[in-house]
């Protein structure tokens, strides 16, 4: 609950009757504390005070879409104002990235989720085929907040070391498996170690993939720092990015944690790889690979 917003609108109206609607609307926020049936939305950030004059924060290019709740708390006769539920949504056009976690799921991956569903923001997960189904719900989550699935090999092995083959076979099954999760079966996925040979791509063809690298690395898995990472992120950022991450360190949880909203007030949206990359309008050509648009 932004109380600050309520005391300036309060502060700047002045006077008695305004004083004493403090104490009531006071009152009103202690009852909700403790009434199970007034308690809801409880994430304190997603709720805000809607008056007449307020606005999105100066200069930032973020709107709101309300979700309204079941009830009112306030009559809007007594105050004109009502308690709603929002949420940030992102900017229409305008410079995009695409935030990628590798190596996950992860028990690291639902707070990544948390934060892009705050913001309405998508990422592309890349996933280790065996880690799915210990996952699963996980992966059910990323894909119902409109963020994309793709394969990162079976077990992380590098593919140039197979034969094409084995290596086509390790992509088709780590497609499987995200299939009998989401229902789709990936066409994209991302090589171990950014690792490709002719082999690769011939693999990859095979299957009718293609391959999405990246542009920045934010070399989250070697620092291990979430301020290091956020920086990473922050500076890398520009329209047309393919960000690394791997949503297997807390420290890369809190850095996206601080970044997408930073990302969002520079004007991004953040959308999937597929998003970035046009393939709604133009099929990836099989056996390519993609860094960035
Ligand atoms: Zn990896």
């Amino acid at each position: 609950m932004r109380s600050g917003m309520l005391n300036g609108y309060l502060r700047g109206s002045g006077g008695r009757v305004r004083a004493a609607l403090a104490v009531i609307l006071t009152s009103l926020f202690a009852l909700a504390a403790f009434a199970p049936a007034l308690a809801e939305p409880s994430e304190d950030e997603d709720v805000r005070f809607i008056f007449a004059e307020d606005t999105a924060p100066g200069g930032a290019p973020f709107t709101f879409e309300s979700v309204p709740l079941d009830h009112e708390v306030i009559d809007p006769p007594l105050y004109a104002a009502t308690f709603r539920r929002e949420r940030m949504i992102q900017p229409d056009g305008g410079k995009r990235v695409a935030l990628t976690f590798d190596d996950g799921p992860s028990s690291y991956t639902a707070g990544i989720l948390d934060t892009l569903e705050r913001y309405g923001a998508k990422a592309t997960f890349c996933v280790i085929g065996s880690r799915v189904s210990n996952y699963a719900s996980a992966i059910e989550r990323a894909d119902s907040l409109g963020c994309e699935i793709i394969g990162h090999s079976w077990s992380h092995n590098d593919l140039t070391w197979l034969s094409v083959a084995d290596a086509a076979e390790d992509i088709r099954r780590t497609a499987r498996a995200i299939a009998r999760v989401t229902g789709k079966t990936p066409l994209l996925f991302r090589p171990p170690y950014g690792s490709v040979s002719e082999g690769v791509r011939a693999a990859a063809r095979q299957n009718g993939s293609s391959m999405i690298m990246w542009s920045v690395d934010t070399l989250d898995w070697s620092s291990r720092n979430a301020d290091k990472v956020y920086n990473q992120i922050i500076s890398g950022a520009k329209d047309g990015a393919i960000i690394l991450c791997h949503d297997i360190y807390s420290s890369t949880a809190e850095a996206v944690r601080r970044a997408v909203p930073e990302l969002i007030r520079r004007g991004f949206s953040l959308v999937t790889v597929s998003e970035l990359l046009g393939f709604d309008r133009e099929a990836p050509s099989p056996g390519k690979s993609y860094h960035n648009k």
